[in-house]
């Protein structure tokens, strides 16, 4: 009596869906020849429907990691001959997957600045076919201006990509920004939980499609039980990003002006050079921030000193944790090259948890405590 207008099988599943662990599936009079390297396990199709709802977007498919997102993506749209340009500030794995594997398949290459439009302007050749962009970007929180950049690539016939990590997609939807495809690595906020290692990719269904094609080949799929993890993470992420937004907002506020702090970057705080392009085009801050502290005191003391806030790799889980880039993603360049790029060994970044705020702050200001004794 109920159910009128509503499809009667769906009255026997639950709130969450049952995790199908076959790789065998019928093939004779079926609709659907499902097999998981196919992205179309039932779980895979759940995540994928959720996935591009919250982008806005027509179509998704889930990857066993981020970076397998990204390079079945570029791969998807780049072959031998062509030309692809990319925003200089990006995650170190894919700078690293570009520089050590595109000569290999022929495609040429190019950085830059990327925040000023005539940067991209410049370095779009004739054989471009992709421009690629990080916003927020690690590890500066550097914005760039998605709506320009959109535009810029429609007038030229390229494919535009985002790598939409840092922003989630509750703080940031590049599609209805005209971005053609949105890639994430759900490991961070879409997992949210610091136990999932997983990649998502949205955009046109024409877009994805093209995606699944070398996915086929490059096998870079999510397995059944992390779809459902993922299924379960994406429940709360709303809210997550909620609390993360509001907690990197007071922190970010906290250490801009803070003695002991010689820099704050963060795009919710005024004083960012696109704190006005950040607010338009962001629904949220997000809860990455990173900042310097004073030339007088020592990072990694004082990473130590800190009890709540863990120093690791990752980023992005409920809870608190911090990085220092001179160490980890930038460890490969020399002083000198990280000091140009604004990279000192005193640049901290931190991924803001979840947590009552008071007690990061009370971390924080009881570490700067100790280690200026
Ligand atoms: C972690 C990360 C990636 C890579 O994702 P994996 O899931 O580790 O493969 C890509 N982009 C950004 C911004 C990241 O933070």
């Amino acid at each position: 009596m109920h159910s009128r207008g509503r499809d009667k099988r769906l009255t026997v599943w639950g709130a969450i869906s049952p995790i199908y662990m076959a790789t065998s599936y019928p093939f004779l009079d079926v609709e659907t020849k499902r097999y998981p390297r196919y992205f179309n396990t039932p779980n895979q199709e759940v995540i994928g429907k959720k996935i591009a709802a919250l982008e806005n977007a027509e179509a998704a498919l889930p990857f066993g990691s981020g970076i397998a997102a990204i390079s079945t993506s570029l791969l998807a749209f780049l072959k031998k001959g062509d030309h692809v340009v990319f925003q200089n500030e990006i995650y170190g794995g894919a700078h690293n997957f570009i520089v050590k594997e595109f000569q290999n398949y022929g495609i040429e290459y190019d950085f830059t600045e990327g925040v000023d439009l005539e940067n991209f302007k410049s370095k779009i050749k004739s054989n471009a076919k992709v421009i690629y962009i990080e916003t927020p970007s690690n590890p500066l929180l550097t914005i760039t201006d998605v709506k320009a950049v959109s535009k810029l690539v429609k007038k030229h016939n390229i494919v535009s990509m985002i790598d939409n990590t840092f922003a989630s997609p509750i703080n940031q939807t590049p599609i209805d920004l005209g971005i053609d495809i949105s890639i994430h690595s759900a490991t961070k906020y879409l997992g949210g939980h610091s136990d999932i290692l997983a990649g998502a990719v949205a955009g046109s269904k024409e877009h994805i499609d093209k995606i699944f094609q070398k996915g086929i080949n490059f096998g870079g799929n999510l397995s059944d039980f992390m779809c459902y993890l993922l299924e379960r993470s994406i429940k709360t992420l709303a809210l997550r990003i909620e609390k993360h937004n509001k907690n990197a907002q007071i922190i970010a506020e906290y250490l801009d002006g803070h003695k002991d702090i010689a820099k704050v970057y963060y795009p919710g705080l005024p004083s960012h050079p696109n704190y006005k392009i950040a607010k338009a085009q962001m629904h949220g801050f997000g809860g990455m921030l990173s900042f310097e502290l004073h030339k007088n005191i020592d990072a990694i003391a004082f990473q130590n000193a800190l009890k709540m806030i863990k120093p690791s790799m990752s980023l992005a889980g409920v809870e608190s944790t911090i990085l220092m880039p001179a160490l980890t993603s930038h460890a490969l360049l020399s002083e000198d090259d990280r000091n140009k790029i604004g990279i000192s060994n005193n640049l901290l970044r931190f991924s803001v948890g979840i947590e009552d705020y008071q007690d990061i702050i009370n971390d924080i200001e009881e570490a700067l405590q100790e280690v200026k004794k």
